[in-house]
């Protein structure tokens, strides 16, 4: 029975010839529901119990300070999974991360957090709480790309919604999501920004002699490749004002002290949060660690590899540090919810002096190794210390998370889908579990796989020649008469295929695909001219 319904699923999913008129029921070893009125979002596994206990300890701790809590996320640029000292980096791979291990040890640590497998995708996903395929922000917007619409007119940003709940809303770092008018920070919701558009090396290559001399060391090429118009400017940008010039970048140097230069950003801002009273997100976005790392002047050499993407680890970690104890200092702590992540996994293609992941693959590709990331949820005094969970978190469930802490999660829209999941009491009761057992990875504008569980199957695969190079020399094809399935548990590394080994699996995760893949359906996505 089951081996015949399989065959004819994976027939129908291979050849593209799913029928969408069956789409109604959940998909069979879920626990997930759709939520009432909101039939619209990702279904929730319901947790009433965990639930209240959330409710009971946000209402004491707004009784105890009488403020709606701050939220402060730090985002850290393709930093792999193994990096860090909780996920069995840190000082065993020549990079100490004490900072980060001691909030991961003193909160929650996330084992299972899943990011999109490139830069734009993720930082789009988690302030709208959707998938970019809806979105239309599938990749990264370049130099040149012809934009058709603004992405942002019909969203709404998460900084948007904590505006109208009365939050400060601050981006400090890298933005990454659109610089033309109308789609820069402070125009899409935030208060304040105060960074970079875009990624470290398309700022830092016109300046890097030494890697790029065929770049830097010819005018013409030179001159060509900066009549691109891609920005490389320190900004700040206020809501309702202009883009303003901070510093103009003339080096390298400039990039290897940015994140020192933006931190001092962010501590100033915590002291004006501290003044006002007012509740505050502060989204803090490094520049580091994505490739081509400089040392700043401060972490030259002070990890024990004393390569540059190592320091530039130990410098991220210090910085988390210096922030945390300037909420302390502040009296703050106690009511500012945190997340610690990267926004895709390692970048690999710049080997050796790289980050690392024990898993599969790499940043762009949806492979464990390029969508699971370090995943660290602290709260003093809220979140119980040393727990840790393998239970599923996707980085777009802090849109609803962040707006549920906020009393805001009323204005987050029904009428379309909602892919992330208010994930609160997964965080707040001390033996709370996850609401979410399926992660959808889209790589651009295809379902590239799904996490169901422990299983996961794909519908494509990036392959590479090189183990190295999984953007610069990589394939990526269609799976053949049956999707690949693993088991994560067995094989985290996903090493081999076990579809017929574990067989009945195999038709409920093409059960599972055809159910998501009927929401694009009923809600086509939006095209922005990025492709679809
Ligand atoms: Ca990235």
């Amino acid at each position: 029975m089951y081996t015949k319904k399989k065959s004819r699923l994976v027939f129908l999913l291979v050849f593209g010839m799913i029928s969408f008129s069956t789409f109604a029921q959940e998909t069979p070893l879920s626990m997930a529901k759709p939520i009432e009125g909101k039939e619209n979002w990702q279904a929730e596994i319901p947790r009433p119990k965990q639930d209240l206990i959330a409710a009971d300890k946000l209402a004491a701790l707004r009784k105890k300070t009488g403020k709606k809590p701050n939220i402060l996320w730090f985002l850290i640029d393709d930093m792999g999974y193994g990096d860090p000292g909780f996920n069995g980096g840190g000082a065993s791979i020549g990079a100490a991360t004490p900072h980060m291990d001691r909030l991961a040890k003193e909160g929650l640590k996330l084992t299972s957090t899943y990011s999109q497998p490139t830069c734009t995708p993720t930082r789009s996903a988690i302030l709208t709480g959707r998938i970019p395929a809806r979105t239309g922000l599938t990749r990264p917007i370049l130099a040149g790309d012809k934009l058709t619409k603004n992405p942002w007119t019909d969203e709404m940003s998460l900084p948007a919604i904590l505006s109208q709940a009365g939050y400060s809303t601050v981006l400090t770092g890298k933005w990454h999501i659109g610089e033309l008018e109308g789609m820069r920070p402070f125009e899409v919701g935030f208060d304040e920004y105060y960074g970079y558009y875009a990624a470290e090396k398309e700022i830092s290559q016109s300046f890097d002699k030494r890697r790029y001399p065929d770049l830097v060391l010819d005018p013409f090429k030179l001159n060509a490749y900066q009549q691109m118009g891609a920005s490389k400017d320190l900004v700040y940008g206020k809501k309702g004002g202009k883009e303003e010039l901070v510093k103009e970048t003339t080096g390298t140097q400039d990039m290897a002290q940015a994140d020192q230069v933006l931190k001092e950003f962010s501590l100033k801002k915590i002291k004006e949060f501290a003044q006002s009273g007012k509740p505050f997100f502060l989204e803090h976005s490094f520049m580091k660690v994505h490739t081509d790392v400089w040392a700043s002047k401060e972490f030259e050499g002070k990890s024990a590899s004393k390569y540059p993407y190592k320091d530039g680890i130990v410098e991220v970690d210090a910085i988390i540090g210096e922030i945390v104890a300037e909420l302390e200092k502040q009296g703050l702590l106690e009511n500012t919810f945190i997340f610690i992540t990267s926004d895709n996994g390692p970048q690999m293609d710049a080997w050796p002096d790289s980050g690392f992941t024990p898993f599969r693959g790499t940043k762009g590709s949806a492979w464990e190794g390029g969508t699971r990331v370090p995943g660290v949820a602290y709260w003093k005094g809220m979140i119980g210390p040393g727990r840790e969970s393998a239970e599923l978190f996707d980085l777009m469930d802090l849109y609803n998370t962040s707006a549920y802490i906020a009393g805001a999660l009323d204005l987050i829209p029904t009428d379309r889908p909602i892919d992330g999941i208010n994930q609160t009491s997964f965080l707040l009761a001390d033996d709370g579990q996850s609401k979410r057992d399926r992660i959808h990875t889209w790589v651009e504008t295809q379902l590239v796989s799904i996490r169901l569980h422990e299983y996961k199957m794909y519908f494509q695969v990036t392959e590479s020649q090189d183990p190295h190079l999984m953007i610069d020399q990589s394939t990526v094809t269609k799976t053949g008469l049956a999707p690949w399935l693993f088991n994560l548990y067995l094989d985290p590394k996903e090493s081999r295929v076990m579809g017929h080994a574990l067989s009945p699996w195999t038709a409920v995760l093409a059960a599972e695909a055809k159910y998501h893949a009927a929401s694009f359906r009923k809600f086509p996505p939006k095209d922005v001219g990025l492709g679809q």
